[in-house]
């Protein structure tokens, strides 16, 4: 075979080929498809080195390599250089060839691979593409085929399902399988799902899993189609802990209180609801307590409604941890709550509510102060007192006004007589607002009398209503409804500039009286508060000595410097300071040394027992031992009987007040027995003064 046969025959070949020389490794023969393919001529090519067009490293490597290493040929992609200088892809062999001219030849042929180098380069830069997309999805992606095999998966796929990295590596579909199923709570359940999508290949499927540490996970299922032809199926995985747990929480607050957690009124009417309808079959009863704090707003006034808020927080627990597991305690707004007693009759709800006034008795401590709480309950029995829970509600509401009326820390029964005095509470703060304009309004005084002496010492100023419609209205009603609208400022000024004239003209005609005047928390807390009494004192020239101030102890509780600041301005005029209904409220006592106390009224409640109760005898006795001690007079409040009066002599508490003595008198009659000749001096000792 000459070489110009070989040439010819070179050229009808489809590869591009070139002949080389094995010793000098030069081209010695090439076909058209070479010069195509490099765009040299053929007569170009001729003599040229083969390393001159074949520079590759690898191809280097070869051509640079032994006569025998090169003899055992090559087979491989490579580029060689254009005679542009441009790169061509091509898939190359090399081949010996031993020519008839006993001469040894290599065979180089090279298929042009310009375009399917091109079309992997687009596929890889599809498939990057699609990876990026993938691992950038929110949603955890896995594709598997028919036999399950996993083709594909995302990180976000790794992340929800935990999968470990050890396990992605290996790539051991049967293991990530099973870490999958390790992963979820309910094994089985996942188990049967998986089997039961088997058998509807072609379905799509939508479920939730709940995995380990909480997590939610939606799954969803959509079968994979080439060409029409069921290839596999796709997972997506959504984590959905978040918005589970979002729907969550919107559907406990639309049946909870979020200050409390208790059940709101929501929840509580379908409980009675449920309650009503069993009780038509059994005839079972049950009972709704309607509980209200005492005095709450004080607390809310002087320390903050966050304060408040714990408060009520702890006051929720306390209630709840009186009540049986089939009771209901639910928060109706504020300072209200509503109690649910299943099958309680009247023996059974008397026992919670007692249980609850006992635990409300013991004191509550927040952020290191001492405090207590008391509340008022009204109880109304399903079925007598009502067929609805909104009659049970209304007369439970009734009763417990009826409580707040006779002095609050108790509780009371409905009966339906309660009806003909029921007023609404708008209708009463509507009323009291226009019976201030009318004059409806006065102020009374009892007298304080020396326990020593039986001479009046003092007269405590106490504001009187008498409605045209409602009759005389307590002040244990109105008084917290003036505090919790406000309305108290007004009144309590009213009031203030009614005693200051009547004390005035008491001692402009002879008969100088320490007159106290009650203030409310909110009153206290005026700025202008110590600058308006000061006013009325010089108005109406009363020395500051004849008047005296009764705050309650839940004055301590407020922005402890400024309420002093202000205590010590009042003592710094002259004005005293009394604390009433001590002991009913602030537990720290380390204020008496510190503030400028001048007279601590013992609560009437620890004089009701007086002189039996125990109890009541050593708090008596406790409070006057500490007044000696400190310096402060000692007054006994509510005393009614002859014998309570002996027991607080016996106690050597110095000064009383009471229905034994008189109730509070409107100014006329006071002013008559004031002026009646030795008044101050008649004995209330023997026998009731007034
Ligand atoms: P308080 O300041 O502790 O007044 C004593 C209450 O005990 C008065 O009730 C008085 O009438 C009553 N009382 C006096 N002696 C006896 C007795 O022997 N037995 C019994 N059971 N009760 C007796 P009242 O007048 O109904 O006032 C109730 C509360 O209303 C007062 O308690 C006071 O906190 C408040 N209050 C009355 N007037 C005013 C006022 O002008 N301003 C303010 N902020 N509060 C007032
Ligand atoms: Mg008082
Ligand atoms: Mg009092």
């Amino acid at each position: 075979m000459t070489l110009q046969v070989q040439k010819s025959w070179l050229d009808s070949l489809q590869e591009a080929v070139w002949l080389v020389d094995a010793k000098s490794l030069c081209i010695v023969q090439s076909n058209e498809a070479a010069a195509r393919l490099l765009g040299l001529s053929c007569d170009e090519m001729r003599g040229m080195p083969v390393l001159r067009l074949a520079v590759t490293p690898e191809d280097q490597a070869f051509w640079g390599g032994t006569t025998e290493e090169i003899a055992r040929g090559i087979d491989s992609y490579t580029h060689v250089l254009r005679g542009d200088g441009a790169w061509v892809a091509v898939a190359r062999r090399v081949a010996p060839l031993q020519a008839l001219d006993g001469r040894g030849y290599l065979v180089l042929s090279m298929l042009d691979r310009t375009v399917q180098e091109n079309t992997e380069r687009e596929l890889e830069a599809l498939l990057a593409e699609l990876r990026a997309t993938l691992d950038s999805a929110a949603e955890g992606i896995l594709v598997c085929d028919l036999q399950g095999r996993i083709r594909a998966f995302n990180r976000r796929m790794a992340q929800i399902w935990d999968i470990p990295e050890r396990l992605l590596v290996e790539r051991d579909d049967q293991a990530v399988y099973a870490h999958m199923a390790a992963q979820v709570t309910d094994k089985k359940a996942y188990k049967r799902r998986l089997a039961e999508l088997a058998k509807q290949p072609e379905a799509q499927a939508c479920d939730i899993l709940h995995l380990r540490h909480g997590v939610v996970v939606e799954r969803l299922v959509v079968p994979q189609l080439q060409r029409g032809e069921l290839s596999g199926w796709v997972y997506s995985y959504r984590d959905i802990t978040q918005q589970q747990a979002d729907r969550q929480r919107i559907q406990e607050l639309a049946y909870t209180d979020a200050l409390t957690g208790l059940p709101n009124y929501r929840q509580f009417a379908q409980r009675v609801d449920v309650a009503i309808q069993e009780a038509s079959e059994k005839a079972p009863c049950f009972a709704i307590v309607f509980l209200d704090l005492d005095r709450f707003k004080i607390v809310n006034d002087s320390l903050g409604h966050s304060f408040g808020d714990r408060v009520l927080q702890l006051v929720a627990e306390r209630i709840a941890s009186c009540l049986r597991q089939t009771d209901m305690l639910c928060r109706l707004g504020g300072d209200e709550f509503l109690l649910y007693l299943h099958e309680a009759d009247a023996a059974v709800a008397e026992g919670v509510v007692r249980r609850i006034l006992e635990s409300m008795l013991r004191p509550c401590e927040l952020d290191g102060m001492g405090f207590s709480v008391m509340c008022s309950m009204g109880i109304a029995l399903y079925p007598q007192d009502g067929a609805t829970l909104d009659e049970l509600i209304k007369q439970a509401d009734t009763a417990m006004y009826r409580v707040k009326d006779r002095g609050r820390g108790n509780y009371s029964f409905y009966q339906p007589q309660m009806n003909a005095h029921l007023l609404s509470r708008m209708k009463l703060e509507h009323a009291m607002r226009q019976a201030l304009a009318a004059q409806r309004f006065a102020v009374h005084y009892q007298p304080q009398v020396s326990l020593a002496t039986g001479g009046i010492t003092g007269a405590e100023a106490l504001l009187r209503w008498t409605d045209p419609e409602l009759g005389t209205v307590s002040p244990g009603l109105f008084i917290p409804l003036a505090e919790e609208s406000g309305f108290i400022i007004v009144l309590g000024a009213w009031v203030m500039e009614q005693a200051v004239r009547e004390a005035a003209k008491w001692m402009h005609a002879g008969h100088p009286l320490v007159i106290s005047v009650n203030v409310s928390t909110l009153e206290f807390r005026q700025p202008d508060f110590v600058e308006r009494v000061t006013r009325l004192l010089a108005v109406h020239q009363l020395p500051p000595a004849l008047l005296e101030i009764e705050l309650t102890e839940s004055i301590m509780l407020q922005d402890a410097l400024e309420m002093e600041e202000r205590l010590r301005e009042l003592a710094g005029l002259g004005v005293s300071l009394a604390i009433d209904d001590f002991g009913t409220g602030y537990s720290n006592l380390a204020y008496l040394k510190k503030l400028p106390i001048h007279k601590l009224k013992i609560d009437q409640s620890f004089i009701r027992g007086l002189p039996d109760d125990e109890g009541d005898l050593a708090i008596v006795r406790a409070i006057v031992g500490m007044g000696q001690a400190l310096h402060i007079e000692v007054v006994a409040e509510g005393v009614e009987t002859t014998a309570q009066r002996a027991a607080l002599q016996r106690l050597h508490c110095g000064h009383f007040q009471g229905f034994l003595c008189t109730p509070a008198l409107p100014a006329t009659e006071f002013w008559q027995k004031l002026a009646r000749p030795g008044a101050a001096m008649q004995d209330a000792l023997a026998d009731p003064l007034c």
